[in-house]
């Protein structure tokens, strides 16, 4: 039977890297950080990772892990609800709520199991779901979950959102889902704007914060910190594997009986693993010491308009954003790929996207700036964009 099946997939596999689409994995030997070492003993000045407040390698969370491993062993061995929920589990959650100014969080192995798990559970054929056209696949994949009836607006535009609001109408329920920031143009969506229709049309409110929570808002409380929104929206999730340490982890927080009725009902929480203590340790750690200081908040927000003031003066084609993720626009795809080699061999890790990952004729180089980054890391990025940019004739 396999034979059959192993020609059929040798076929798609050709097809996949014929089209230029098969995905290779470079192999990363040290601690995620600005300098990374590559298993080709090539180091390089890391500008691809989701490490906004560099907090991957960082030594209090190490730490904080390494103490748990003592108290707490390695792993729970259950789910939460028959004996999988720990002191640290429990502790975190609270952290998180004050942290976004929620009520209650759930914690989840992921924030795509968070996603996966947070419609259907709440929503049946009654409601309906009006979701962004550019929202993260586990949004997609969980409201496919969902019987809710869905509509889908175009990105941040709010005159189709209005227009999709008013044919919701028909429904019980209403509830709008976006991401915080769009990871592929950076942009931050405009929950102000989402807030006011939402009034107007009697509906609720989701935001994935996974790329804004930690970066967007004066003190890195996302998006609803942005636009003064925080404790007004019914749902937030994140995850704990972008500027949160990077290691594992996702959550949902907001009212208190959604959350409650997501622990009786969310599958995801109650057919999957525990994160281990140590994850949950250092996460407490983290929100910790993002409450103390603005340190690394500050840093990030600094290296950000930093880097894409520089960019935008040396001639690049940058999207405005308050985000810590810049697209430099190069529009064609072939461009894109021969800039970030030539970035590699300058020694800086960026990745150069195109269709199908974004629309036909946008490809773009994306870089992601951390508190990580040294300026002398960011003037090293400068240059060496401008040098393979006048190769290019990218710029003059
Ligand atoms: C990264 C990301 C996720 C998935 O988070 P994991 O915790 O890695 O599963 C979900 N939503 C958005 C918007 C993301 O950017």
């Amino acid at each position: 039977m396999y034979t059959n099946f192993q020609e059929f997939l040798t076929g798609e596999l050709s097809a996949i890297k014929e089209a230029g689409l098969y995905k290779d994995e470079r192999i990363i030997v040290s601690p995620q950080g600005a300098e990374i070492t590559l298993n080709t003993g090539q180091k390089v000045l890391n500008f691809c990772a989701n490490n906004y407040l560099g907090l991957s390698a960082n030594k209090k969370l190490v730490e904080a892990a390494r103490q748990a491993l003592d108290t707490h062993g390695y792993g729970m061995s259950s789910v939460r609800f028959i004996c999988g929920t720990g002191d640290l589990h429990k502790e975190l959650e609270q952290k998180l709520a004050h942290f976004f100014g929620t009520e209650d969080t759930i914690l989840y192995a992921s924030c795509f199991d968070a996603n996966g798990g947070v419609f259907e559970p709440l929503l049946t054929s009654d409601d309906a779901i009006i979701s962004d056209s550019l929202n993260h696949a586990s949004i997609i994949d969980g409201v496919r979950l969902c019987k809710a009836q869905r509509y889908r607006y175009a990105n941040a535009d709010m005159n189709d959102l209005e227009e999709k609001l008013k044919e919701a109408q028909a429904q019980r329920f209403r509830l709008i889902v976006t991401d915080g920031v769009f990871s592929m143009d950076g942009n931050v969506a405009p929950l102000d704007r989402i807030y006011e229709l939402a009034n107007k049309y009697n509906a609720m409110i989701m935001v994935d914060e996974s790329h804004s929570a930690g970066v967007v808002g004066e003190t890195g409380r996302g998006v609803t910190e942005l636009y003064n929104l925080k404790g007004k929206i019914e749902i937030i999730t994140g995850t704990l594997g972008k500027a949160f340490g990077g290691a594992i982890g996702g959550f949902t927080t907001g009212k208190k009986e959604i959350i409650d009725m997501l622990r009786q009902r969310s599958r995801p929480y109650l057919f999957s693993n525990s994160i281990p203590p140590l994850v949950a340790a250092a996460g407490i750690k983290m929100v910790e010491m993002m409450t103390e200081t603005n340190e690394l908040q500050d840093k990030l927000h600094f290296n950000t308009k930093y880097f894409m003031e520089k960019m935008m003066k040396a001639g690049f084609d940058i999207k405005p954003t308050e985000s810590a993720i810049c697209a430099v626009m190069l529009y064609d795809a072939k461009l894109s790929q021969e800039m970030a080699a030539r970035l590699l061999r300058e020694g800086i890790y960026v990745i150069g996207f195109y269709y199908p990952v974004v629309p036909k004729g946008e490809a773009r180089i994306r870089v992601q700036l951390s508190a990580a980054h040294e300026t002398e890391h960011l003037d090293k990025a400068i240059t060496a964009f401008i040098k393979v940019g006048k190769e290019l004739d990218i710029i003059k």
